[in-house]
């Protein structure tokens, strides 16, 4: 059979969208939401999501739908009560999308602030999602900086201390001022130390109250850290490069509330625990953000030494993992961190539930980025244009057979 080209080129042409198709061909925000609510978790492996288009200039807020079932994330320009909102979007003059977040700093830990983190913006460090097959395969560096909170599935991490020996000042920047530091303290001469009945309070030795239990709850800085460090397990693996140190209960006896790693009295920092920081090393020190369990706070503080394009830390719930983190939304090799031209990365290792890094100030929407919150995934693309009724009518003769 012949073909005829003036045919062929016509419905060449005919594929070639229109300036009106153009125009609907724009970039959207997209959303992905994983149908089952499980814990502000996507899982990556998974393809059953509902997928949304938005129209980033209606410059709306991304917020909770919490009267629909399945409380998808919408985008409304309405304020109102009912809805939690998310984040804005904001449209810089260079036509530059932005999701408007402000993380508070000098967060407290406790359960509430880290449930409430789960809806903040996290960065999501695996940026493939175009095509089918590869959408969520390929891996991507993302550089760790002094104060990132880490998730890996739904376990938490923030990176305490970075040092580079000689290095470049610029991956050590604080971006955040460190959590955990209580402020001072007005404690009356006349309390009793709960541990030790004695009414001293010395710069040395400060007398501290430092859970729910304030004015009820004094105790001695140093009577408080004597019993936190009777209660440390010290592990080292990697010839001794790296070192955990592991207190399962580091919370009041009474009021539950997570102790303070670091407390600042009059501008003096108090260390409640004895970890050591090595020195003229290079280092990252991760300290675990866990969730009150069954009235106890288990603290993890992990210590990392790096030889430069050498040391690789893998971390999981494999038994091989370095850091071995026992939680089911954590994969058997979830992810690792090594350093490379004097600064640190971490890389997601294809995990189900991904590595999130969260987001302390605006961030930029592109197709490289793609941002979680809660179990929806955020980011710029293109929306998939739907069938004209040409296309329908010729895929019906396409499926029929003409006697
Ligand atoms: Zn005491
Ligand atoms: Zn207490």
């Amino acid at each position: 059979m012949q073909t005829n080209n003036n045919e062929l080129n016509i419905l060449n042409n005919k594929n070639k969208p229109s300036q009106e198709e153009k125009k609907e061909l724009k970039e959207k925000i997209i959303t992905y939401t994983w149908e089952r609510d499980s814990h502000g978790l996507f899982d990556y492996e998974n393809t059953n999501y509902y997928t949304q288009y938005f129209d980033p200039e209606n410059k709306f807020l991304l917020r909770n739908n919490n009267e629909n079932l399945n409380n998808k994330i919408v985008l409304s320009s309405l304020e109102n009560e009912s809805f939690q909102t998310l984040c804005k979007i904001k449209i810089l003059n260079n036509n530059k999308i932005f999701l408007s977040t402000k993380i508070e700093q000098n967060l407290p830990i406790n359960t509430n602030t880290l449930n409430a983190l789960q809806e903040k913006i996290w960065y999501v460090i695996r940026p493939s999602y175009h095509d089918y097959k590869h959408r969520f395969n390929s891996s991507y560096e993302y550089e760790l900086k002094k104060n990132d909170i880490l998730k890996l599935g739904r376990i938490k991490f923030i990176v305490k201390e970075l040092n580079i020996v000689e290095g470049n000042s610029e991956s050590s920047i604080e971006t955040f001022i460190p959590y955990e530091v209580n402020n001072n303290q007005n404690i009356e001469n006349q309390e009793k130390c709960r541990i030790c009945y004695s009414t001293d309070n010395t710069e040395d030795n400060p007398m501290i109250s430092v859970c729910k239990c304030k004015g009820s709850m004094n105790l001695h800085f140093e009577c408080l850290k004597l019993w936190l460090n009777s209660q440390l397990i010290k592990t080292d693996f990697k010839g001794q490069l790296g070192v955990s140190y592991t207190v399962k209960k580091f919370n009041c006896e009474l009021c539950h509330e997570p102790y303070p790693l670091t407390i600042k009295i009059k501008n003096k920092l108090y260390n409640l625990l004895n970890y050591v920081i090595p020195e003229g090393q290079n280092y990252v020190v991760l300290q675990s953000l866990n969730s009150i369990k069954e009235n106890e706070y288990p603290l993890n503080i992990h210590v990392l030494m790096f030889i430069e394009n050498e040391t690789n830390y893998t971390l999981g719930r494999g038994h091989d993992s370095d850091i071995r983190i026992s939680d089911i939304s954590v994969s058997r090799n979830h992810a690792r961190i090594f350093m490379k031209n004097r600064k640190y990365y971490m890389e997601d290792m294809n995990s189900k539930f991904g590595t999130l890094v969260l987001a302390k100030n605006d961030v930029s929407l592109s197709n490289h980025n793609i941002f979680q919150i809660g179990r929806t995934l955020v980011f710029l693309g293109k929306e998939k244009k739907p069938e004209t009724e040409i296309q329908k009518f010729k895929k019906y003769f396409e499926n029929v057979d003409i006697e």
